[in-house]
């Protein structure tokens, strides 16, 4: 009945950092990797997620996201206050996938507020909190790709055709390169996104 007392059934952010806690406690902090790893699984993080299904997503764990205008410099907002948990991500997408990059920078910091309150925060300060939700994001997304590679090669394995199915073997590839570029270099692609805009 752990759950219905530590206060996590209404509230998932928290039934999610006491997990990690209890797996990492005695390691703490865990690693990046690690926690990525816990994350996309219970957030049930896709490649391609539209804004729609991010909205859903979120509110399936507690949180509401919208997308607004915001100024030029800043890409994302979150805030936690009590029970409540808000993020607000930039209208304004300047890369591909750029939307998730920043809901998972964001909702890394959510976690963080959540570690702090329980005392086990996983990084000192922050400016070392920016890095560290900079290479969550990225890892979480890498991470989710890597998962939904073996579907799309099982897809293709059922073409018939020969030339086809290579056809088929070969844009994954070059689809999973893309895509895999598109995690590691989503800043500067946003940078060049920006300018093009002018
Ligand atoms: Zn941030």
């Amino acid at each position: 009945m752990q759950l219905l007392t530590d206060g996590s059934a209404d509230n998932p952010i928290l039934g999610f950092c006491l997990r990690i806690i209890s797996q990492h406690g005695e390691n703490w902090p865990p690693t990046e990797d690690a926690l990525a790893e816990e994350f996309v699984d219970w957030f049930r993080l896709r490649p391609v997620l539209t804004r729609t299904a991010m909205i859903e997503l979120c509110k399936a764990k507690g949180v509401s996201l919208s997308f607004a205008p915001l100024p030029q410099d800043i890409r994302g907002v979150n805030c936690s206050f009590e029970d409540r948990k808000e993020i607000v991500v930039t209208e304004r997408e300047l890369a591909p996938f750029a939307d998730s990059h920043t809901l998972l920078h964001e909702f890394r910091e959510l976690l963080e507020h959540q570690f702090i309150e329980l005392g086990h925060p996983t990084v000192r300060t922050k400016a070392s909190l920016e890095v560290q939700a900079e290479i969550f994001a990225m890892t979480c997304r890498i991470e989710a790709g890597e998962k939904e590679m073996p579907a799309f090669f099982e897809m293709v394995s059922k073409v018939e055709k020969r030339w086809l199915r290579y056809l088929g073997y070969a844009s994954v590839l070059v689809f999973g390169f893309a895509y895999l570029y598109g995690c590691i270099y989503i800043r500067q692609l946003e940078e060049i996104g920006s300018e093009a805009h002018g």
